[in-house]
């Protein structure tokens, strides 16, 4: 089976102090073992290195993002060999992507202008480098009433499966952009549908162990209220958590996997 695996994305929130208090949470907590459940949090750059050295070792760090060269000329963009070389991470979240239409609503797109195509050379470039992706898909609201989910969300891992052959160090986050945040998770039934579309087009596109080994998560409005029904799901591999990230209720759902 597929291990279960629940990132908590803090996104571009949180004090020392309250990263401090978030860790210690963390740390006091009894959880199923790593080899049941792959916990990974993603803190802001700047608490990368604070995080990976009071962090239980049993959990992962991940960066938000990543640029796509060593270094040099690239203000405001941190290098990714220089996060890996200290080993400060283990895992990089590209964080939201849409489709290339001017419908793109979500984080980075709406406010970074990341195409499909960036978002894959990311992919490519942190894999090459050793590390792990979280890579994110998801519609718009917008693109879901117009009956175009499947085609946006193949079209954004298409972008990707242009520019990788080994997919080992990956995980699919579906997130539609419309549950995040906004407390409208996606019923499990509709998790469920994309997921297993999606692995679909994997074994289609990729290969059947691919599609098979390929864990499907699901990000967007997930609590500790509502995680359960939705890891009960077949296709849902876990869980890529925004806000409830920063709580305690995260503890629920990383012990949703059970
Ligand atoms: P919320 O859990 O706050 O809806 O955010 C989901 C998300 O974007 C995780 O990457």
């Amino acid at each position: 089976g597929r291990k279960f695996f629940v990132g908590g994305n803090w996104k571009c929130n949180g004090t020392t102090e309250q990263v401090k208090k978030i860790v210690e949470t963390l740390n006091a907590v009894e959880v199923p073992s790593s080899d049941v459940v792959e916990v990974v949090v993603s803190p802001p750059y700047v608490f990368l290195p604070l995080v990976k050295s009071l962090l239980r070792p049993d959990f992962q760090v991940a960066a938000q993002n990543c640029w796509v060269k060593n270094g040099g000329a690239f203000t405001g963009e941190v290098s990714l060999a220089k996060m890996s070389n200290s080993s400060v991470l283990g895992v990089v979240t590209i964080a939201k992507m849409s489709n290339s239409s001017v419908l793109g609503h979500s984080e980075r797109r709406l406010l970074l202008n990341e195409s499909n195509e960036f978002v894959g050379d990311k992919v490519a470039y942190a894999l090459s480098k050793g590390l792990k992706v979280i890579a994110c898909v998801g519609e718009t609201l917008e693109q879901r009433e117009a009956g175009s989910t499947m085609d946006v969300v193949a079209e954004q891992t298409k972008a990707i499966a242009d520019r990788i052959s080994d997919w080992n160090n990956v995980v699919i986050a579906y997130e539609p952009v419309w549950a995040i945040g906004t407390g409208k998770v996606a019923t499990p039934a509709q998790a469920q549908e994309v997921h297993s579309e999606l692995r679909k087009w994997l074994a289609a596109k990729t290969s059947n162990e691919v599609a098979e080994t390929m864990r499907i998560i699901y990000g967007g409005s997930v609590n500790g209220a509502n995680c359960k029904e939705l890891a009960g799901q077949p296709d849902v591999d876990g869980f890529l958590v925004g806000g409830a990230s920063l709580k305690p209720e995260f503890i629920d759902i990383i012990n949703a996997a059970t």
